[in-house]
């Protein structure tokens, strides 16, 4: 695969991209690992119309399910063989530490293997009817999907866009995040190479006002499936609401999660440290707002801190390394501004508030795993999304000031609850606003199981049986049978 991440996939073609250079830099050192050129607005247009032509081509759009989910079935096995490959270059594009990397790419394998399953069980139903006739309902691909991603869990999140939407006879074209724009390539290159028809995926790296928005906004773009900020969500789903376009949107977080006094304390705390601290607290469902019973807040916090300070920080690709850098130096100051404002207006930094010191680390995107104390739910720092490796622990009385606590915040994506007591660990989960909800658990995902966000955290639902019929418009056929006539027949 020499070069294979100099030139960007355009309607079956690699070429160099239209738009300006782009720099995959390696946050574990600075150094640049790739330099290319990007999309332009000439490759979406390119894209757009290669991938219409290639799903309305009946060489693809009349295979029967089981002849596209043997497709989708080898890109998965290619991936699952490329996996070490996957993971060392999406390491040195974003410094996730190589485990996690690796889970990744395994993910993204099994989501093409599951989705190629689903497909080929997929069923229509027939309704019943209330005359003679039989009514069914039938499903059509919306011809070009643009699935749009951020840089924290790129193969994962692509996958679970990029299979179902080709499954349901569409072609995509996928713009991958500037920060972490190599893996997407890669996998362009992996699908190509396991037999998927040419032009149904485009491969386009680049800006997000510039070519993600061309793409949301371009008429022959039927569908967007974006995953990202609220702020970037909010205006792609105004700009979908002007074509009158659906639209997947997976968004932020600001995750509650609950330790009661009767949890395991060795699961809690090893789940809450995961929770937070792994991906550096890159992720959408990090439990970043962790809510500690009063009657035991004092010891289990200063066990979580303890626990916090022994966490191995270094390069993505050294085993040891729990926690990785950031994907960016840029990145890496932000949630450092946010650290710095918080403390000026007085929150205690129980552990970590800086980058951690020696040659190792200088110049690398590093930011210690940090705890802070003394604020309220109600301050910026416990409602603003920080994508950093922070947690705020926030003491709770009874449990009703807890479910109002955790669902005080525009987001809904997820919640860990930690007890003992089934019964109340059902009350919890019930009565908090989110859409996954892990009990003495955390981060644990299976494709079968739906994902989607409550309140600002997005709309639609993604991975599951049902995932592939979200990139499908419905139709419903009325098949007359009994050959009676309808009022105005005339009769001789
Ligand atoms: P972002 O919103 O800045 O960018 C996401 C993608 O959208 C990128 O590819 C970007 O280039 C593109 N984009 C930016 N502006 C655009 C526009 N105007 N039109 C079209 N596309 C545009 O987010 P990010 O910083 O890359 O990622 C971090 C965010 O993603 C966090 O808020 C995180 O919670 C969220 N996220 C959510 C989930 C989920 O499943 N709910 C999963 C992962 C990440």
């Amino acid at each position: 695969m020499a070069g294979w991440a100099d030139e960007i996939l355009v309607g079956g073609q690699w070429r160099r991209g239209c738009g300006p250079l782009i720099e995959s830099v390696d946050p574990a050192t600075g150094a640049v690992v790739h330099r290319f050129h990007g999309a332009g607005l000439e490759d979406v247009d390119a894209a757009v119309a290669a991938g219409l032509a290639a799903a309305q081509d009946p060489a693809w759009r009349n295979l029967l399910a089981h002849q596209r989910a043997a497709v989708l079935r080898r890109i998965g096995t290619e991936i699952e063989a490329s996996a070490d490959l996957i993971s060392a270059v999406q390491t040195a594009d974003t410094g996730k530490v190589r485990a996690e990397t690796r889970a990744l790419a395994m993910s993204a394998a099994g989501t093409f293997v599951y989705t190629a399953a689903a497909l080929e069980t997929m069923e229509e139903p027939v309704t019943p009817a209330r005359g003679g006739y039989l009514t069914m309902g039938a499903h059509e691909p919306y011809g070009v999907v643009a699935a749009i991603t951020p840089w924290n869990s790129p193969i994962a999140s692509e996958a679970q866009k990029v299979a179902p939407a080709l499954a349901a006879g569409n072609a995509v074209v996928l713009k991958s995040p500037l920060w972490a724009p190599c893996v997407s390539l890669l996998l362009g290159r992996i699908c190509q190479e396991a037999g998927l028809p040419a032009g149904l995926l485009s491969v386009l790296p680049g800006s997000g006002a510039v070519v993600g928005d061309a793409l949301v906004r371009h008429p022959q773009v039927g569908k967007v499936s974006f995953t990202g900020g609220t702020t970037t969500g909010r205006s792609i789903g105004r700009a979908a609401a002007d074509k009158v376009m659906p639209v997947t949107l997976e968004l932020g977080g600001k995750s509650p999660t609950i330790v009661f006094p009767d949890a395991d304390r060795e699961q809690a705390l090893a789940g809450i440290l995961f929770g937070i601290f792994s991906s550096s607290g890159q992720s959408c469902i990090a439990g970043s707002r962790v809510f500690v019973h009063e009657s035991i807040y004092d010891d289990f916090v200063s066990q979580l801190v303890q626990r916090t300070r022994a966490l191995r920080v270094g390069p993505g690709d050294d085993p040891e390394s729990q926690v990785g850098p950031l994907v960016h130096r840029d990145h890496r100051d932000k949630v450092r501004a946010m650290v710095e404002r918080a403390k000026s207006e007085g929150a205690q930094v129980l552990c970590g508030g800086s980058s951690p010191e020696g040659e190792g680390y200088a110049t690398g995107a590093y930011y210690l795993p940090t705890v802070l104390a003394g604020v309220a739910n109600t301050d910026w720092i416990c409602r603003e999304e920080i994508f950093g490796p922070v947690a705020v622990v926030l003491p709770f009385g009874t449990e009703a000031d807890l479910v109002a606590q955790a669902n005080d915040s525009e987001y809904g994506l997820a919640c860990g609850i930690w007890t003992a007591d089934y019964r109340r660990a059902w009350r919890i989960a019930q009565a908090v606003q989110a859409g996954t909800v892990w009990i003495n658990t955390y981060k644990q995902f299976s494709i079968s199981t739906p994902f989607s966000g409550h309140k600002n955290s997005g709309l639609g639902t993604e991975k599951g049986r049902e995932g592939i019929k979200s990139y499908m418009r419905q139709k419903s056929i009325y098949w007359e049978t009994a050959g009676s006539p309808l009022p105005w027949a005339e009769h001789e």
